[in-house]
């Protein structure tokens, strides 16, 4: 997987570099069954943060198993996000969906509960990395699931995606995930086809997508000219 890692220096193939030659560290192994986490508050979350990224790692990890937890929705968006997740995790032999019912919006004022699900989901799955909402989201919700994936799951390799959202709260990323045109386009037609209910959002158009994959395109200098984004909190050497 190739991965730029903004401030730190491009990584190529299977390992992060920091500093050519002096410092590698291997991160995944085409073969291996990497185990991954994905993590929304709300159905849509997953897709819009990290669509593109699921997307190219199924392909160039063909084995590996993703659990795919959604922590919300009411019966429509339940289905939507079953099918949604269906979509992106197509063609992967091992994955598992949950799409959970807390009460959206409530987030803060559920937590017991939900941290409850975490330790369990902690239990049955040991990720290898882990996408979840970043930790300054403006929305309560996304912050909830931020703070309890980093409690939860305290020895992992975390990568923490960006919402647009009204509250403008986009800010500077420090690891890049670079895509190819078929990812742009899959992504944004399975956005569009998994989530019907959300196109009367004026916000929900393949321009929002297409645009923030653009201007990340243009950070990390993406042949493609696309690429989505990503805040890392930590990384262990
Ligand atoms: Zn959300």
């Amino acid at each position: 997987m190739e991965t730029d890692l903004g401030r730190f220096g491009r990584a190529r193939n299977r390992y992060f570099h920091m500093n050519e030659n002096i410092f590698r560290v291997k991160v995944f192994d085409k073969n291996q069954r990497l185990n991954v986490l994905c993590l929304g508050a709300h159905p849509d979350d997953i897709e819009i943060g990290c669509g593109g990224t699921i997307l190219r790692l199924k392909e160039e990890m063909p084995e590996a198993q993703f659990c795919w937890v959604v922590f919300s929705g009411n019966e429509i968006r339940r289905k939507e996000a079953y099918g949604s997740a269906t979509l992106f995790l197509d063609k992967v032999k091992a994955k598992s969906i949950d799409v959970q019912c807390f009460r959206e919006s409530y987030f803060p004022f559920e937590g017991d509960k939900i941290k409850d699900y975490f330790e369990k989901l902690a239990k049955e799955f040991s990720p290898d990395i882990v996408f979840t909402h970043y930790k300054a989201d403006a929305h309560q919700d996304h912050r909830v699931i931020s703070d309890l994936t980093w409690n939860t799951f305290r020895h992992h390799f975390i990568l923490e995606y960006e919402v647009p959202k009204y509250d403008g709260d986009l800010e500077t990323p420090n690891l890049y995930v670079l895509l190819e045109d078929a990812h742009v386009k899959r992504k944004i037609d399975n956005l569009l086809e998994g989530f019907p209910t959300q196109r009367q959002k004026p916000w929900f158009d393949e321009e929002t997508f297409r645009s923030i994959l653009r201007i990340r395109g243009v950070e990390s200098r993406s042949p493609s000219k696309y690429a989505e984004a990503f805040h890392c909190r930590k990384i262990v050497l």
